[in-house]
């Protein structure tokens, strides 16, 4: 999802609303009046910029709050939202300073005693989105439409530093057969594309499914998701390299959108026919190429514009071939529970890049903005 574009809680974290959670991004100007504070180590961005604003610091410890558990961060998996809230995004206030990262597991080091089951030691996962979970958004699964929802390292602290504070229905048991880093390769991509797929655009057996830059985080989770549904996927890559490795996830046909026009190629792929769905994150670069893509009741659904955020479409095409253009961001905690059922089973799985030390993070940060990575790029503590 995220892949791209900051999301509008960013006000409300402004207006120092936080939800259950209810905390105040610490503010990071060393131990403040509190001479007797445990400091940890952390990256804090305090202004936007370049890699350079990437400042390794220390900071006093997170607070453990009623509700909530203390984790120490084990991994923490980098997004495109990374590269946003470090640029800034014209018009937009994020809550600096904060510590980013979003995809974080870790180990528990203090929660309340056996809270809803929770102990220090366990292993975990922590989900990316907040929310206050008892609205009316929040009731029925539309955790994102939530007055009160937020992501981790873009509305309050997130998991580059050695500890971080999280609502205990924010945590998830680590699946045993996954390392750290795979896991905190997990959450934020897998329901992105999750929500876009099934609870969006409905996928349903059979169809054909386009998937941008099927080397992505959000392409690489979006080919499996289909796959799962039993969809036939056709995905674009930047490279032989990386179309063979979205092959080996089960996409059915690729192509180099660098060498081969893509919607021509969909259409030669179709008969004429068209896909009945696309996943788009690229935004300005493809999205009127995109729509162009689909069969007559077709459905595009985007989540993120890497390339630009304006694109001029055709309305006669989208009433004529009644089509559907469906916004989606990030996911509810439910489907990331149901997502980690096929985890655990094996069905989806992270993939990662490589895994970098935390304090290469600005290299991290390169490699993401090269799109060089297929899959993830991790840190690890
Ligand atoms: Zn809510």
């Amino acid at each position: 999802m995220l892949v791209d574009g900051p999301h509008q809680h960013g006000e409300q974290a402004e207006e120092g609303e936080h939800g259950e959670s209810g905390s105040e991004p610490a503010k990071h100007d060393g131990c403040g009046g509190n001479k007797l504070a445990v400091l940890m180590k952390a990256i804090v961005i305090r202004e936007h910029g370049g890699i350079e604003t990437l400042d390794p610091t220390e900071v006093p410890d997170p607070e453990l709050r009623p509700g909530e558990a203390v984790v120490r961060v084990r991994a923490v998996a980098l997004n495109h939202l990374d590269l946003w809230v470090r640029r800034g995004v014209p018009g937009h206030k994020f809550p600096l300073p904060i510590i980013p990262g979003s995809e974080v597991a870790g180990v528990i080091e203090a929660v309340a005693e056996n809270d809803r089951g929770w102990k220090t030691g366990d292993e975990v996962l922590v989900a990316p989105g907040y929310s206050c979970g008892l609205c009316v958004a929040c009731l029925p699964g539309n955790d994102p439409l939530c007055p009160a929802s937020g992501i981790f390292g873009e509305t309050r602290d997130g998991g580059c530093a050695e500890k971080i504070a999280v609502p205990i229905r924010n945590l998830l048991r680590k699946p045993s057969a996954l390392s750290f880093a795979e896991a905190a390769a997990l959450p934020l991509d897998m329901l992105t594309a999750w929500h876009m797929l099934v609870a969006r655009a409905e996928l349903r057996p059979g169809e054909t499914v386009l998937v941008h830059a099927g080397g992505s985080g959000v392409g690489s989770a979006a080919i499996q998701i289909a796959k799962l549904w039993g969809a036939t996927i056709f995905a674009t890559a930047g490279s032989a390299e990386k179309a063979a490795r979205a092959k080996e996830l089960g996409a059915a046909e690729t192509i180099l959108y660098r060498e081969t026009d893509f919607l021509a190629e969909v259409r030669r792929l179709t008969g004429k026919r068209g896909v009945d769905i696309v996943v788009e994150h690229v935004g300005a670069d493809t999205f009127d190429r995109s729509l162009k893509s689909l069969a007559r009741g077709g459905r595009l659904v985007t989540c993120g514009a890497t390339t630009g955020a304006e694109a001029t479409i055709n309305i006669r095409l989208v009433f004529f071939k009644l089509l559907s253009i469906l916004g989606s961001t990030m996911g509810s905690l439910a489907e990331l529970h149901e997502i980690m059922k096929h985890v655990e089973a094996g069905r989806l799985r992270p993939v990662v890049d490589r895994v970098l030390p935390i304090e290469q993070i600005a290299e991290g940060h390169r490699v993401l903005e090269s799109r060089e990575a297929f899959g993830k790029v991790v840190l690890e503590a």
